[in-house]
């Protein structure tokens, strides 16, 4: 891969793909572009292909830091399952698709556990090198605070 690719900072972010978080988090971690990897999802829940990108960063990019950033008020904490499945059957899709609806969709209990359980799966996870920097913090979605959880 080109050079340019390469972030600035040898660092790759995992966090929420919450809206509110557009520019801001960017902006509180001032990070500027070409400066990290920054990875999203609903829940910055680390799933395997969370995992794949991680890889490329690490393995091709030069990445040596991990910042896994979570935010108050996740809408992946009131994720209602059973809406969804009532939704997905009005509409026509199948909610069987998947042996646990639930699981799949990896509903939030806890923004700070989730962090911390997220930072656990990147350092125990096989394709991972234990030289990598793997951190978590929470983010306040109103003030941009950044806490370290661990
Ligand atoms: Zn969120």
């Amino acid at each position: 891969m080109g050079s340019n690719a390469k972030p600035k900072k040898k660092l790759a972010v995992v966090t929420c793909m919450d809206t509110r978080l557009v520019n801001f988090l960017s902006e509180k971690l001032g990070i500027e572009r070409g400066d990290a990897k920054v990875i999203k999802n609903a829940g910055n829940v680390i799933t395997e292909d969370v995992i794949r990108s991680l890889v490329v960063a690490i393995y091709c990019l030069d990445v040596e830091r991990v910042m896994v950033v979570g935010h108050t008020d996740c809408g992946m904490m009131s994720v209602d399952v059973e809406e969804i499945k009532k939704k997905m059957i009005e509409r026509g899709a199948n909610p069987y698709f998947t042996p646990n609806l639930k699981c799949w969709l990896s509903k939030i209990d806890d923004e700070e556990k989730n962090v911390i359980k997220g930072v656990d799966v990147i350092k125990n996870h096989p394709a991972i090198p234990k030289d990598i920097v793997v951190e978590g913090y929470l983010m306040d979605i109103e003030t941009g605070d950044l806490k370290k959880i661990c």
